[in-house]
């Protein structure tokens, strides 16, 4: 059996993946607060657990992994989001959870094995606070319900920092009920005005917290495998789960091993609403930027780096995804190739296999005689079927190629026609001369084409009536 390493953010180093129940794996990924659209960084370690999720199923059998994510469908954003539109808050969690779902789709990442909702689990959660409290890890006070944090020695083993150290750094809310600072919330009160569930400490509802230590325990036991999310979740999500989990169930050691991915930047700054480089899954997909192009991007870096996302890789990924769909149509998957296997293996190491397969590609198109098409009779030598089987089965190992998601490289590639009108317009800048701008513009939207010029680039996206035969006279 293959064996695979991974990076655990507990005990800092790679480990080599040894199953509780030998041949079945469980993981655990937090999941959307579902209130809004989710950002591109979102997506970030959906694609990561995607590519685990098909490594593990690849290695273990399909039927053998159990993959958990869920959705936080009770949260004050979620609240304030329903007062500030006076829609109710399950049109508004239904709706979001639905347009999750169509993002990811699109991005080509598998469903989870199960996607419990929080509210779906109220009483899970109320159970196990209960259990804190008659174990003494937590109390109740002026109708909230707190986690007693020194309570629990190994508190901060995972994100490497002491109990005084955070409270010396971090940002902790004070309340003057608290026993200690670092106490946090398990249960609050809630008014009549907002979502609460009865309990034995009065109607309210949950912290954000224990939902997760509830819902994986119910559906992957007290121990399991695998525990994922961003690296903003390290501390104090990740931390308090850890604590909230090993305290009311010390049988078991809850995730055994952490994965944690690095944040997003967008040309080299971190992604933010007041930068004006904001922007989700959806305004991507919607500019005309397919999924698998998306997904290619993201594969292109490690999770443990920081991942920058950049028109050019977009464009980059878009010609080599649009190569390989046509050189390799019609062939069926065999096996992955045991390199692309060694990489993933090791760390998931995305950026490893991509090259590699960027490799493996090419030498196929030598093999083929030519750059865009499979080859003629005359040159399908059994030796190139067996290499492009294997290429196929390792891309979709990483979730490309996949059949269902290859309708957009039937539109022409107009990446070509953006630049050259780009270029029209520099000229014309310097001449005053702006006919041939206008010429090639016209011609585009007489093509159904939506051209998009601002100072940084020039956009052409396909739009209503798009004909891409009228194209075939400019490009
Ligand atoms: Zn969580």
């Amino acid at each position: 059996m293959t064996t695979i390493r991974l990076h655990n953010t507990l005990t800092r180093r790679k480990e080599v993946l040894e199953p509780l129940v030998p041949g079945r794996v469980g993981m655990y990924l937090c999941g959307p607060t579902v209130y809004d659209r989710a950002h591109l960084g979102n997506a970030r370690n959906v694609i990561l657990f995607d590519v685990l999720f098909r490594l593990l199923r690849h290695v273990y059998g399909p039927d053998a992994v159990t993959y958990v994510r869920n959705f936080t469908d009770v949260d004050d954003k979620i609240n304030a989001r329903a007062a500030a539109t006076g829609r109710p808050i399950r049109a508004i969690t239904d709706e979001t959870t639905r347009w999750y779902h169509d993002d990811m789709d699109a991005l080509g990442a598998l469903r989870p094995t199960h996607e419990p909702r929080a509210t779906d689990h109220i009483g899970g959660m109320i159970a196990l606070i209960a259990r804190l409290i008659a174990r003494g890890h937590a109390y109740e006070v002026a109708g909230h319900v707190l986690f007693r944090v020194r309570s629990f020695p190994e508190y901060g083993k995972l994100s490497g920092r002491s109990v005084d150290d955070m409270i010396a750094g971090a940002r902790v809310e004070v309340a003057p009920f608290k026993e200690d600072p670092m106490d946090f919330v398990l249960w609050k009160p809630s008014d009549p005005s907002l979502p609460g569930w009865d309990s034995p400490w009065g109607r309210g509802r949950p912290g954000w917290h224990i939902e997760c230590s509830a819902m994986s325990l119910a559906l992957l036991g007290a121990e399991f495998d695998i525990h994922g999310g961003g690296l903003d979740l390290q501390f104090p999500h990740h931390e308090n789960e850890i604590a909230q989990s090993r305290c009311a169930h010390p049988e078991g050691g809850f995730a055994r091993l952490w994965l944690h991915n690095e944040m997003l930047l967008v040309k080299g700054r971190k992604m933010s609403k007041s930068l004006g480089n904001f922007f989700t899954v959806r305004d991507l997909l919607d500019r005309g930027v397919p999924g698998e192009v998306i997904r290619y991007v993201f594969l292109m870096t490690h999770y443990r780096s920081p991942m920058d996302w950049t028109e050019g890789k977009a464009e980059q990924a878009d010609r080599v995804l649009r190569r390989w769909r046509s050189l390799f149509e019609g062939i069926a998957p065999s096996q992955p190739a045991p390199e692309v296997m060694e990489a993933l293996s090791e760390d998931l190491n995305t950026a490893g296999a991509v090259n590699l397969l960027g490799h493996l590609g090419q030498v196929l198109f030598q093999k083929a005689g030519s750059e865009w098409r499979a080859p003629g009779p005359e040159r399908r030598t059994s030796e190139w079927e067996q290499l492009a089987s294997e290429f196929v089965a390792s891309a979709r190992l990483l979730g490309l190629l996949d059949p269902n998601m290859g309708a957009w490289t039937e539109t022409p590639d107009l990446h070509p026609l953006a630049r050259k009108l780009a270029e029209l317009r520099t000229t014309a800048l310097a001449s005053k001369d702006f006919a041939p701008v206008d010429a090639l513009k016209s011609a585009l939207i007489a093509a159904g084409v939506e051209v998009r010029m601002s100072k940084t680039g020039v956009e052409l996206v396909p739009g209503a009536g798009f004909d891409p035969a009228k194209l075939k006279a400019l490009l």
